[in-house]
């Protein structure tokens, strides 16, 4: 992924991948501070739902048919939604950016 900066490659897809990264980085080459652009934050927030339901799913079906839930039910609910995560996180990773959190002095000042 590149810095929106200096167009150096800002960070590596391991340490990407360690999510919070994702969202807060310091790029290598310039020392800008970045954050996650709109695409990786949407993707974000969509893998997160997206695994959440998937995962939830057996348990809730079990309840609402008022039956044990099987353990290979379970495992294939949380499998779905790490695929769906891992689709998103793909999609996050070639599609998506930094962008340069500026801090702005005057804003600052003109609290006080
Ligand atoms: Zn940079």
């Amino acid at each position: 992924m590149k810095c929106p900066n200096c167009g150096q490659k800002a960070i590596s897809f391991r340490e990407w991948s360690k999510t919070l990264n994702a969202f807060n980085w310091c790029c290598r080459a310039c020392r800008c501070n970045l954050e996650a652009n709109w695409l990786v934050k949407w993707t974000a927030w969509t893998a997160w739902i997206a695994c959440l339901i998937l995962g939830l799913r057996p348990l809730y079906n079990g309840m609402a048919e008022d039956r044990k839930v099987e353990a290979l039910e379970m495992v294939t609910g949380i499998a779905q939604g790490l695929g769906a995560g891992i689709v998103l996180g793909c999609i996050a990773w070639f599609f998506g950016g930094f962008k340069v959190i500026l801090y702005d002095k005057n804003e600052e000042e003109q609290d006080h």
